[in-house]
């Protein structure tokens, strides 16, 4: 089958390309040399009914043109053999002439229908290269947009961590809550408020959202007043609510929306963590420096804040005594009643000491059953006065102490305190030692005594 289709096609090619360009040569060669000898009116008569035939006829013109050429041709036929040899040639050549103008024609209107299918293709590849050019571009704002709102976190976050102590912390928040949103007047409400918005997505655990309090009904127009529109977030620590953040605008350009909605939740968290971090921050610095049996600072506590104070002492010129506290027989409390009940006694002392000195004296856990105290802008007879009254309190004081699950036992105790006051020494060591030496001069003559460091 396809040899045969072949063949068939080799002899159409060969017929096209050899065969009728050369009959029509011939025949032109043939009429162009008769009509030299006889010259007659057929060739323009042929020529104009060709040419308007071929006009008129367009894709058909095949068919129509040997329809009609060759009976006008015989039409014209005269007797003489000469002439219809004549005008069988013309009729030939031009039709050979019209039909590569037809070839050629339906050539060019190929090419054009191809171009305009490619056209058409290339204008579909360009809308869809612009398409996903403009997708790209909004792909790539919104990334930008993303990076922005991170670096503005990161920027609240090291805000807010620099100033949590601080007591403008809430006015902070207020301020960067309004940079971060970029429109409206925020407030933050803690605990308890009057505030009916604040309060309802306190209760409701969920934030607000009224883009326009005219098509609002949940709350009365008097409480809308004059605000356009209001957003309400609960900032909370650790699952447990903390405060409010209220935004509400008067300019109806302004108004919060959904977005606005997310980006507030987000910074609601991130406050909620910032918080929480630093809360923990705190307990983690205070239990560094807290004694875990009795709660008083540490003994590196009190020798880092004396190291600081004695090299402030030496500018601003204040006095200063330490005074360092050991109970008297603390032994025999542990030999008699046990090792726990030792600690509850230690623990009962702390916080008798804890109540007695004033807050800003430095209070720590010296050593085992020895307590150290700082006080500062305190004279060496002020300092005796309050650690006699201090001792005596002691002395005059019932411990009742856990002896096991169901007893206590009532027992008293006496401390004994060696006293120093800052005058000349080099460094913290030799002020700590004649407090020291004091305490063991208080204990070498007889104990339950205050005494002060003498040369
Ligand atoms: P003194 O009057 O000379 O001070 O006699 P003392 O028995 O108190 O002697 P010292 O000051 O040397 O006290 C040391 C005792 O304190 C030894 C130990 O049994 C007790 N101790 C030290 N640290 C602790 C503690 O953390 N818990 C208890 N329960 N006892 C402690
Ligand atoms: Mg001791
Ligand atoms: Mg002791």
């Amino acid at each position: 089958m396809i040899n045969q289709k072949n063949n068939k096609n080799f002899f159409i090619d060969i017929s096209r390309s050899i065969i009728v360009p050369v009959v029509a040569a011939v025949c032109f060669i043939i009429w162009a040399f008769y009509l030299f000898k006889y010259p007659i009116i057929t060739f323009p008569v042929i020529f104009i009914i060709f040419t308007f035939v071929y006009v008129l006829s367009g894709y058909v013109f095949g068919i129509v043109l040997l329809t009609f050429a060759i009976p006008v041709a015989f039409f014209v036929i005269t007797p003489d053999t000469t002439d219809n040899l004549l005008l069988i040639c013309e009729t030939i050549w031009l039709l050979f002439v019209f039909l590569r103008l037809e070839h050629y024609r339906g050539l060019w209107t190929a090419s054009k229908i191809k171009i305009n299918v490619e056209n058409e293709v290339l204008d579909r590849d360009i809308t869809i290269i612009q398409s996903s050019i403009l997708e790209n571009e909004n792909i790539s704002k919104s990334t930008k947009q993303k990076i922005q709102t991170f670096q503005k976190l990161e920027q609240i976050i090291k805000t807010l961590e620099e100033n949590m102590d601080s007591g403008e912390f809430i006015n902070i928040i207020e301020n960067v809550t309004r940079d971060f949103m970029g429109k409206g007047k925020f407030t933050i409400k803690r605990q308890s408020s009057k505030d009916i918005f604040v309060n309802y997505a306190r209760f409701n655990k969920s934030p607000l959202l009224i883009s326009n309090t005219k098509e609002d009904n949940r709350f009365s127009e008097e409480d809308y007043k004059d605000i356009c529109s209001i957003i309400v977030m609960p900032i909370e620590v650790e699952n447990n609510y903390w405060g409010t953040i209220k935004g509400y605008t008067k300019d109806k350009k302004e108004a919060f929306n959904d977005y606005d909605l997310r980006q507030l939740s987000i910074l609601a968290n991130i406050l909620g963590l910032t918080i929480n971090n630093s809360i923990l921050l705190k307990q983690i610095e205070t239990l560094a420096i807290t004694d875990g049996l009795t709660g008083l600072y540490t003994k590196t506590y009190f020798t880092e804040r004396l190291e600081e104070e004695f090299e402030r002492v030496k500018i601003n010129k204040f006095p200063m005594s330490i005074a360092i506290i050991d109970i008297d027989y603390f032994k025999s409390v542990n030999d008699t009643y046990g090792h726990l009940a030792g600690d509850n006694f230690l623990k009962q002392l702390a916080s008798i000491l804890k109540k007695r000195f004033r807050g800003i004296d430095i209070l720590a856990r010296y050593g085992g059953e020895e307590f150290a105290v700082l006080m500062l802008h305190t004279t060496s007879n002020e300092s005796y006065s309050i650690l006699e009254e201090i001792r005596k309190g002691v002395e005059g004081k019932n411990f009742i102490i856990p002896i096991d699950f169901y007893t206590t036992k009532k027992i008293k105790k006496t401390i004994s305190i060696g006293l120093a006051t800052l005058s000349d020494e080099k460094d913290i060591y030799e002020f700590i030692k004649k407090a020291d030496d004091a305490l063991y001069e208080a204990k070498k003559s007889g104990r339950n005594k205050t005494i002060i460091y003498n040369n």
